[in-house]
């Protein structure tokens, strides 16, 4: 996908500018403003606003104006004329902002599932595991005692984290068993080496 940067304008407000008299031909009332809001996109949805934009011109005379040329009574009841900032001009942001805080939210309720789950290890997890070698791959308990953990490990490694999931097959598990007392597991944990854990079972079991 392409993704283009750049700012367009919204006209947000027209109107006259009452009681006031034309720099050029001294008609009064003829002085027609339009107030344009300027907003940054990516790719077309808005991010935020940047600043507005005001062009006059005269109904009689057809003259264009500045607003650097009008005088300071003109200006003045410009600045006041009030114009919302739309919240449209945010969507992208605010979609954004609620993304980010969404996947961190998500991070750490995963984080803290997988600190919950590795103290009772229970036949059917899969652990997500990150060698020191720089690849990942995963391991399926098979069975767990007082004081150990039987596994075993997948065929496969994958090179990137978000690619383990998909090593997850049966067939995938054949004859690399590794056994482990807890405290190993833990150990493992502790040291971001188990990085993930998907529960299957979802029968509650206690520990105690
Ligand atoms: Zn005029």
């Amino acid at each position: 996908m392409m993704i283009l940067v750049g700012t367009r304008d919204s006209n947000v407000k027209n109107g006259t500018i009452l009681n006031e008299k034309c720099p050029k031909c001294n008609e009064e009332n003829t002085l027609h403003f339009s107030i344009y809001r300027r907003y940054t996109h990516l790719t077309l949805i808005p991010l935020f606003p940047v600043g507005k934009l005001v062009v006059i011109n005269c109904s009689h005379c057809k003259e264009t104006f500045d607003y650097e040329d009008l005088s300071e009574n003109i200006q003045l009841k410009l600045r006041n004329e009030k114009v919302d900032t739309t919240l449209w001009m945010f969507s992208g942001s605010i979609f954004l902002v609620a993304f980010i805080a969404f996947s961190i939210n998500n991070y750490f309720d995963k984080k803290d599932e997988t600190s919950i789950l590795i103290k009772n290890p229970i036949e059917g997890d899969v652990y997500n595991l990150k060698f020191s070698n720089g690849y990942y791959s995963n391991m399926r308990i098979d069975k767990v005692t007082k004081d150990s953990v039987y596994t075993t490990h997948n065929n496969f490694d994958a090179y990137m984290p978000y690619e383990i999931d998909d090593l997850d097959k049966p067939e995938n598990f054949s004859d690399q068993k590794v056994n482990y007392s807890r405290r190993d597991i833990l150990k493992l944990y502790q040291e971001d080496k188990i990085i993930k854990i998907i529960r299957k079972s979802k029968k509650l079991s206690f520990s105690n």
